[in-house]
């Protein structure tokens, strides 16, 4: 199976340009990377997967940020903001009071507009211009909108994004409008406005960039890249565990794939694999609905409610790329309620780290699996938070402390507080 973490080295098919080429996850049909806009098979309409000749040592790796990677990466340079780089923070209370061996966060709400969908995109657009396309197009709860709206108009490019109407935190819509992205808000779900965009692109009218689109998953697979390296530097090992929110399940699908990679590369051991860990709302768990009943494909939830916006999704597109992924590194799926993601949310907060809901998904998560002994306490884990605070204003302010009202004048202040503070959570 060619999602396997010990498939052999592949044969490059004859369309392939400069040892890299598609090819779909299901029948294995091969395409050139770069002759013709496509997104999933001509032959099976499955998934596409970039595939290489070659696959890069650490050693080759050198620069910062997503580009640092590029020896990994279908194209040498992108339209880029300084993506990745992002830091990998210890968080000592947290460490202690969930119990494991060792925890780190992997900021991904520190890339230039806030979230990992940057990565994504620094390839997505690049890839976008060689394809010589005109309008840039991508349904989102929010983050891939910011996204492509700024790299978009970074590479002088027309965007379109379909949102789901009264769905989207109040920081990201921002950011799509002033960056100049013409907005659509849908009256349906995610799924819906991506059932749309879909249908736009497959009509010629834009070029998708959701994560279905397989060069995007390229520029996130960076993320596993920086957390094996940076742990391998930290403690002489790779971390046993990755932590993610799951939405789309691109992330997972991504970190999969530079698991793969680097067990092709000679540069991971299948035993040292870190064990893909997914985390969804409550409201919102098709995937983990599909790990507990060891199904081989996902079932779509029509309704799904969950305060972490940016993973409330009913039919995540990169499941099949996914479940292998989760299954073949031991890993495991979990949902937890919105109030388990809130708690977490003022943990991290806690620590100095500001995230938006769904991030602090992967947190609660490893809580509650350390709680159910399914994660060991001698483990290392990197948890994966995905956006940054500001992205949700209106989650922050209602999960932290009011603002007190105090008169203009010290002793009014000081009075105030000399009181019990009545608005403390
Ligand atoms: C997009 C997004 C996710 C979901 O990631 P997938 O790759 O779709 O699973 C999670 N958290 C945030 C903040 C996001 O923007
Ligand atoms: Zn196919």
């Amino acid at each position: 199976m060619s999602l396997s973490l010990s498939a052999g080295k592949p044969e490059v098919p004859d369309d392939a340009a400069d040892g890299t080429w598609l090819e779909c996850i299901d029948c294995g049909e091969t395409f050139g990377p770069f002759e013709d806009v496509r997104y999933t098979c001509d032959e099976c309409d499955s998934l596409l997967e970039v595939r290489y000749a070659e696959h890069p040592t650490f050693d080759d790796f050198e620069g910062e940020g997503v580009w640092r990677y590029s020896d990994a990466l279908p194209l040498e340079s992108g339209v880029t903001a300084q993506e990745g780089a992002t830091p990998l923070y210890e968080v000592p209370r947290l460490e202690e009071s969930i119990d494991v061996e060792a925890l780190r966060i992997k900021h991904e709400g520190m890339n230039p507009t806030g979230s990992f969908k940057d990565r994504g995109m620094t390839v997505g657009v690049a890839v976008a211009k060689e394809l010589g396309v005109g309008r840039l197009a991508c349904a989102s709860t929010g983050n891939t909108s910011a996204a492509l709206a700024a790299y978009g108009s970074r590479g002088g490019m027309e965007t379109l994004v379909l949102l789901p109407a009264g769905k989207v935190a109040a920081g990201k819509i921002a950011q799509a409008s002033l960056h100049g992205a013409r907005i659509l808000e849908v009256d349906g779900n995610f799924d819906a406005c991506l059932d749309i965009v879909q249908e736009l692109a497959s009509q010629g009218e834009a070029y998708l960039l959701n994560s279905l689109n397989p060069f995007r998953l390229e520029g996130q697979k960076t993320i596993g890249f920086e957390i094996l390296e940076a742990f391998r530097d930290d403690y002489g090992a790779f971390p046993d565990r990755i932590v993610l929110p799951v939405g789309n399940a691109g992330n997972t699908s991504a970190l999969y794939k530079a698991f793969r990679e680097l067990v092709q590369a000679g540069e991971l051991d299948r035993d040292e694999v870190p064990k893909l860990t997914g985390v969804q709302a409550e409201g919102a768990a098709p995937m983990v609905e599909a790990i507990e009943n060891g199904a081989d494909e996902v079932r779509r939830w029509e309704d799904v409610e969950t305060r972490a916006t940016a993973i409330r999704i009913g039919n995540p597109v990169n499941a099949p790329k996914a479940l292998p992924g989760i299954r073949e590194t031991d890993g495991t799926a979990i949902s937890v309620s919105d109030k388990e993601i809130t708690e977490a949310q003022r943990d991290l907060a806690g620590e100095g780290i500001g995230v938006e809901p769904a991030s602090a998904a992967s947190v609660a998560g490893l809580r509650k699996l350390r709680a159910e002994g399914i994660v060991e306490s001698d483990e290392r884990v990197a948890c994966l938070t995905t956006g940054h605070l500001l992205k949700d204003p209106d989650a922050a302010a209602a999960a932290g402390n009011d603002p007190e009202p105090v008169p203009a004048d010290t002793d009014g202040v000081l009075a105030s507080l000399a009181s019990e503070n009545s608005s403390e959570r």
